[in-house]
């Protein structure tokens, strides 16, 4: 009898240890939770931390997180979030570098494979949203947050989008931004294996304060949506002349942006090309409002 009941109880320990092992997600598709900020609206393209899957490689860090295309040796997309917090006073940090989060079998892009090709080092996560440590700053210097960028993109209508991105920051929003490129323009000289993509795309929601959640993002949220070619020949473009919408990224990338929020509000906030401006405050409607 003694041992039948040893014998029931060693059976159940088994079969709870089983299903445990069972329903425990797969570890590939998991995003750690530290990084988790950055990803409240969706994995546009279900990148996964699977080294098979080598185009569309999940890095998460803590600063910002990325999908990797291993062949084209530039990021697919890279999303953060950014609120007033992030944004210090920490000098820019210059630490470019092969990513060493990447797996050792993947492509390692180098700092100096830009030098002499004509294109940036253009930070998709930009240097100055991550200013509040030195760790946090050198974290964007990663050549997996780098897409080859003409000067006149990077130093011009890309970055008045940057600037304009943290005014609003200073002015009381959060922001949840996703940046990347597309298509194939040419190949770096020096890595004739990275790729210079054709056009380079950013889509922001802006958010209030303590808003960086999917019950935040209603039909009237604002989301800007740019589209800029990677040419020369635009640097004094203000970055208003390239609004497009998230949509029409979604369509041209295959990606599904704010994938969390319900569907309905996704078809409203992303088919409304943003103007560009802030729209009236609480405050201004409510006093337009009265009779
Ligand atoms: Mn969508």
């Amino acid at each position: 009898m003694r041992s039948l009941w040893t014998g029931v109880a060693l059976l159940v320990v088994i079969s709870a240890w089983y299903d445990v092992g069972r329903t425990q997600p797969r570890t590939d598709t998991v995003v750690p939770p530290a990084p988790a900020r950055h990803l409240v609206f969706g994995n546009p393209s279900h990148a996964t931390t699977n080294p098979s899957d080598a185009d569309n490689f999940l890095l998460a860090k803590p600063q910002f997180v990325l999908s990797y295309h291993n062949t084209h040796g530039t990021p697919n997309w890279v999303s953060w979030h950014l609120k007033k917090s992030d944004i210090g006073k920490v000098e820019r940090q210059d630490t470019f570098r092969p990513d060493p989060e990447l797996p050792r079998q993947f492509k390692h892009v180098l700092p100096n494979d830009y030098v002499g090709s004509g294109f940036d080092r253009g930070h998709m996560c930009n240097s100055k949203d991550r200013t509040q440590t030195e760790a946090d700053n050198s974290a964007t210097f990663v050549m997996t947050n780098m897409v080859p960028q003409t000067p006149d993109l990077n130093r011009g209508p890309w970055e008045k989008l940057e600037s304009y991105a943290r005014t609003l920051v200073g002015s009381g929003r959060e922001l949840s931004m996703i940046a990347g490129c597309s298509g194939a323009r040419t190949t770096l000289r020096r890595a004739n294996t990275v790729q210079v993509p054709e056009s380079c795309w950013k889509v922001i929601a802006v958010l209030p304060r303590g808003g960086n959640t999917v019950a935040h993002v209603e039909s009237n949220t604002r989301v800007i949506a740019v589209e800029m070619p990677n040419t020369q020949g635009i640097k004094k473009k203000d970055w208003r002349a390239f609004l497009t919408t998230a949509r029409a990224i979604e369509a041209k990338t295959g990606y599904d942006f704010f994938s969390t929020v319900p569907t309905e509000i996704q078809d409203q906030i992303e088919t409304r090309k943003d103007t560009g401006r802030a729209r009236a405050t609480r405050t201004s409607t409510r006093e337009r409002r009265r009779p």
